[in-house]
């Protein structure tokens, strides 16, 4: 792109100057990164504009991914690899006598997402644009991502992420597609002269939205999609009528601010505001687009693809039935036939706290039209389902229950594929949770399991495993993942595990100074790097993790001189602020890690290090040192997991129960490459339904378990006593919802186990190797060609229940 590193300087200084009046020596590392950025911005400022006007010209089918989250992480780096430019760009910085990966940390880490789901949203852009195919994401530019977290003396402290302090080089705002949202107010309905039904509205309260624009480049291709997050603002012609900040603020609000839940529900106003202001927004400009194509409706879902990701988006059912039907003045039926071939939807979680269900009275006064076409939808819903499948059914699957909107039932109603996440999700959707609906649309329902993008997590975080894999296969596996089986190839060869230890090695030993640095701690690169990371949940059961942790240090008490493989254990997690157990649970580790990391008669023998404010940027730091993925969630309750990617990609072993994609990752590298323990989910099913489990027979009975479980009430943890009695209480008084005592035993064997396998380093290479050759099916941009190909399709068909007539309504 720049024709010469001469050429790269000049235009770098040049932009500066233009930019700050002073040369670039005197700018601070900010300005540094500002101007680096916005050098590779204006770099595909061409292809952006190219693409858009080739999809317009040709008419393509263009997918729409709503999503109220997005965890994108640090962008310039990735844009210029992905660009090709990247080593073109680290030669220049040098030239510039400027400290490349210094200015690659002054970036802010855009956070507008909790975790996996906002990560997922972001790898699926990622290979849409590297596969060439036009998609968009959807969603919301919160001016206050997910908060930093602090510890102070042990428990978690959240500070708000102000991540737009500094300019965001990679957004463009565009005012010139903004929209108006309407909430409140009064609707009636009048009959105009073209005798068309038309919706009068009064005492609405007006919202602009302000799309802004953030370019998704893909992978060596010229292709640049976009990613576009709605901000909310005053209506200019309206400004006269809000008078102080405090009106103003409300307005604004609405965009200010994600929501900090995980697989959590919170039935707050404002968060329904949010995914109303996104959605309408979101449809309203995809009607636009549409109508650019100038094509008669009905080739509508031809054109567009609208994905709903997880049930926060599922308003865009009721929105895009009123836009066709209120301001296009279509029939109800012409308009439901391409609202639900236009839609589709992903569920995400099993969890019952996590259904997302708004009170009938808060949807019908924020959303009155809304509401009398959600009414409307589940009235015929009703009256087509009661004689062919009779009142129970019929009222299990409505979408208005005991004066509440489901909105699950809302998205699968009015889409036509319902998918789940990997495996063992989709089939306890289709025979458990979803099992009223599978009996209605079993042809509604599909897996797609998750995947994430090797470029960011392979190529990116993990250079030196990238060289030593292109220096082995060659450079194919890049653009065509499947050829990463061919590292299999070398399980022998000696050479080739020595130099994958050396690699392993050598980012431990980075990872260690980064502790050091951080943390004032010194840990050894040779112990076991043991890496749990993720969100903070009972379900996914870290506290598990501590008692083993526990455990270990009795032994080591009980003999300091015993012979054990050195370990360090590595945490990340946030809890949502309003989960007290979670943050209790932070709290226990962290004295945990202070007993432990202090105590002589430990040593280098464990240490445990629980790394503050968890995100993309740290991810990346960590898994390319990880030797052990914990993956021990209960069976049944994790949905997919994409960590268990990462990690596996990046040549970890997976300690795993049988649950969410870890069962094929079993699959794929084999029973002997993988350390499984635990109750299977149909365990747990019949455990929870024999009532059968006593925990505290458990916690009578086991002498192991009763040793370490009192160890955290009997104040062998300092300064964690309340926390350690809440643990406690809840795995013994409470009968231990997530079966962490049952799974106990099998958990410490499986760990002996992973200190068995690392003590032959040979074997624990070769394994390693077999799994970074065994990930690729996890490669996302799998997961996206089976989405394109069996959801987004050309001719997306409605699934009528069975024994419906079909519509044949002439558009
Ligand atoms: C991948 C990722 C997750 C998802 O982790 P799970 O272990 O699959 O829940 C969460 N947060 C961040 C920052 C991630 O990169």
């Amino acid at each position: 792109m720049f024709t010469s590193t001469d050429k790269f300087v000049q235009a770098y200084k040049k932009l500066f100057q233009n930019r700050y009046a002073f040369t670039y020596e005197q700018g601070t590392t900010e300005q540094q990164y500002i101007v680096l950025a916005t050098l590779i911005k204006n770099q595909l400022a061409e292809n952006w504009q190219a693409t858009r006007e080739q999809y317009l010209n040709e008419k393509v089918k263009q997918v729409y991914y709503f999503s109220m989250e997005f965890l994108p992480g640090r962008q310039m780096k990735s844009n210029a690899y992905n660009m090709g430019i990247l080593s073109e760009i680290e030669k220049g910085v040098a030239e510039l006598g400027l400290n490349f990966d210094e200015l690659v940390e002054a970036e802010a880490d855009p956070a507008l997402g909790n975790g996996g789901l906002g990560r997922l949203a972001s790898c699926f852009m990622d290979s849409l644009a590297s596969l060439g195919i036009p998609g968009n994401g959807n969603g919301i530019r919160y001016q206050y991502g997910l908060f930093r977290q602090k510890f102070v003396d042990g428990h978690q402290v959240e500070l708000p992420e102000y991540w737009l302090r500094n300019q965001n080089v990679w957004e463009t705002r565009n005012d010139q597609s903004s929209y108006i949202v309407r909430f409140g107010g009064h609707v009636w309905m009048e009959i105009d002269h073209q005798d068309h039904w038309i919706p009068k509205y009064e005492g609405t309260q007006n919202v602009l939205a302000v799309p802004y624009d953030t370019p998704m480049v893909g992978y060596r291709t010229n292709k640049v999609n976009n990613l576009r997050l709605w901000s909310a603002e005053i209506p200019v012609e309206e400004e006269e009528n809000y008078h102080t900040v405090q009106e103003t603020d409300q307005i604004k609000g609405i965009t200010q601010v994600l929501y900090p839940d995980d697989s959590n529900y919170e039935g707050r106003l404002l968060r329904l505001k949010q995914e109303y202001f996104m959605v309408s927004a979101g449809v309203q400009s995809i009607v636009r687009q549409f109508q650019k194509y100038n094509l008669p409706r009905k080739f509508f879902p031809e054109k567009i693809a609208i994905h709903i990701n997880d049930t926060h988006p599922a308003l865009v059912v009721a929105e895009l039935m009123r836009i066709l039907v209120d301001e296009e003045h279509l029939s109800w039926e012409q308009a439901w036939e391409i609202t639900c071939k236009t839609c589709s939807y992903t569920n995400h979680t099993v969890l019952r706290e996590a259904l997302e269900k708004w009170p009938i009275d808060m949807m019908q006064s924020l959303l009155p039209r809304i509401y009398m076409i959600i009414e409307e939808i589940n009235r015929r819903f009703v009256e087509e389902t009661l004689p062919l499948y009779g009142e129970k059914l019929t009222w299990q699957t409505a979408i208005l229950q005991d004066g509440m909107v489901n909105m699950a039932h809302l998205a699968i109603i009015g889409s036509h594929s319902v998918n789940g996440v990997a495996q063992l999700h989709t089939e306890i959707l289709m025979n458990d949770v979803l099992r009223d609906f599978f009996t209605l649309y079993p042809g509604k329902f599909n897996n797609k399991t998750n995947g994430i993008t090797q470029r960011r997590w392979m190529h990116l975080a993990n250079p030196r495993l990238t060289q030593l894999i292109d220096s082995k296969i060659g450079e194919e596996w890049k653009q065509n993942p499947a050829e990463l089986k061919l590292l299999k190839t070398f399980e022998q060869d000696d050479d080739t595990l020595e130099k994958l230890a050396e690699v392993k090695l050598q980012n431990k030993t980075d990872l260690a100074d980064y502790i050091e640095q951080q943390h004032g701690l010194k840990v050894n690169p040779q112990s076991i790097f043991d890496v749990q990371i993720k969100r903070l949940h009972a379900y996914k059961r870290q506290h598990l993790n501590a008692l083993h942790i526990l455990d270990r240090y009795l032994r080591i008490k009980d003999d300091p001189a015993i012979d054990i493989q050195p370990r360090v254990f590595l945490f990340g997690a946030k809890a949502a602020p309003s989960y007290t157990y979670a943050k209790q649970i932070i709290k226990l580790i962290n004295a945990i890690a202070d007993l432990v990391n202090n105590d002589p008669d430990v040593g280098d023998k464990m240490k445990v290090v629980f790394f503050e404010n968890y995100g993309v940027s740290l991810a990346e730091k960590i898994i390319p040192a990880a030797d052990v993925s914990e993956q021990i969630s209960l069976a049944g309750k994790e949905a997919s997991g994409t960590s268990n990617m990462k990690l596996m990609a990046n040549g970890a072993m997976t300690l795993a129960t049988l649950d969410g994609a870890n069962i094929e990752i079993k699959e794929y590298v084999g029973e002997d490459n993988i350390v499984v323990f635990g109750l299977s989910s149909t365990e747990v099913d019949q455990l929870n339904q024999s009532h059968a489990y006593h925990s505290k027979s458990l916690y009578e009975s086991n002498e192991r378990l009763n040793r370490v479980l009192n160890a955290l009430i009997d104040g062998t943890i300092p300064n964690a006593q309340q926390e350690g009695e809440a643990v406690f209480d809840s795995l013994v008084h409470y009968n231990d919802e997530y079966f962490v005592l049952e799974d106990f035993d099998d958990y410490i064997a499986a760990q002996d186990k992973i200190d068995q396998l690392y003590a032959d380093k040979k074997v624990w290479n070769r394994k390693s190797l077999l799994n970074i050759a065994a990930s690729a099916p996890f490669s996302a941009d799998y997961t996206i060609k089976r989405y394109t190909e069996e959801i987004w399709k050309a001719k997306p068909q409605c699934t009528d229940k069975e024994g419906v007539q079909p519509l044949n309504e002439p558009i």
